[in-house]
């Protein structure tokens, strides 16, 4: 029994050399044959097998978990991960928050006001509960020490109100471009350039007067649309001093509501399925002919052999 102990604790030790050696897929191997003969190290057998699955696959929130109870098992305050000093409690409240994270960036994007409120509230709590520390899984996994609670607390936010512009756009484009705006301002805080983000601010906040039925609308790409047209100057006089324009400052598209857009283009797309239908049955009819007479030609050289 006694060798079989000491067995268990050569693997285990074997493991942590192989941690040091970044030899993850093997030292995990280590540590599960180290507690499967009885060694677990008071738990920290259990706390390296489940930091190197969440390792292996980031986004396993069951991972975290397991790796959330190992360490409510230690029974010390730290501990070390190859070169890296780990804290017991700093790593529990990382943990907890990558849960939390997974669980919001897991609902669904039509409930947006549900989605952004988790993934803001998340915001708060990276920066409450981590704030300048750097997240050790981070440094562990991918060897920086860049990633700090703030800096994901700004990653949250701007997710989280990119989620709630896009969510609301159809609702209130107005609405929309101001928290497309927040997004882009966090992007920015993050050193993103934030692209992305600010051109939907700005479609967003667009206004255009429709050109065939005269309505309003706010939200390019969501509410009106360009379309090509040929606009004389003459026509484009006539909506001088206007701030809402029926047309792009290009003047080479009109603007149209997108209930006129999805009628025209609806009528438009039953016009052509009707011109190919109707292609379609002549160029069959000329199929058959042209069979029938293959067939005729062919029975008659047969009677000429
Ligand atoms: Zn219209």
């Amino acid at each position: 029994m006694a060798f079989l102990f000491k067995n268990g604790e050569q693997l285990y030790n074997e493991g942590l050399d192989m941690i040091g050696r970044r030899d993850f897929s093997g030292a995990r191997k280590k540590f599960v044959d180290a507690v499967q003969k009885g060694y677990g190290a008071d738990g920290m057998a259990d706390v390296y097998i489940t930091i190197l699955d969440v390792g292996a696959n980031r986004s396993n929130i069951g991972s975290y978990k397991a790796l959330r109870n190992a360490l409510g098992n230690l029974k010390v305050g730290s501990f070390k991960f190859g070169l890296t000093d780990i804290d017991v409690n700093d790593l529990i409240a990382e943990v907890e928050l990558d849960i939390k994270e997974i669980e919001a960036n897991n609902l669904p994007d039509s409930l947006y006001k549900e989605k952004s409120a988790a993934l803001i509230a998340c915001a708060g709590e990276y920066m409450g509960r981590i704030g300048e520390k750097n997240l050790k899984l981070d440094e562990i996994f991918k060897g920086t020490t860049a990633a700090t609670g703030s800096r994901e607390a700004l990653i949250l936010q701007a997710e989280g109100y990119y989620v709630l512009g896009e969510g609301s756009v159809s609702e209130d484009p107005k609405l929309a471009s101001e928290y497309m705006q927040m997004s882009y301002n966090f992007r920015k805080q993050l050193g993103d350039s934030g692209d992305h983000e600010l051109r939907l601010a700005q479609n967003y906040a667009r206004s255009a007067r429709c050109w065939i039925c005269g309505r309003p609308a706010n939200g390019e790409g969501i509410h009106f649309l360009p379309m090509r047209s040929s606009i004389a100057p003459v026509f484009a006089k006539t909506s001088d001093g206007e701030i809402v324009k029926p047309f792009s400052d290009d003047i080479r598209s009109i603007y149209v509501c997108v209930p006129c857009y999805t009628a025209i283009s609806n009528r438009s797309d039953d016009i052509s399925r009707e011109y190919y239908e109707r292609a379609m049955a002549e160029v069959h009819a000329i199929e058959a002919r042209l069979e029938a007479e293959i067939a005729s030609v062919r029975f008659s050289a047969s009677m000429h052999r």
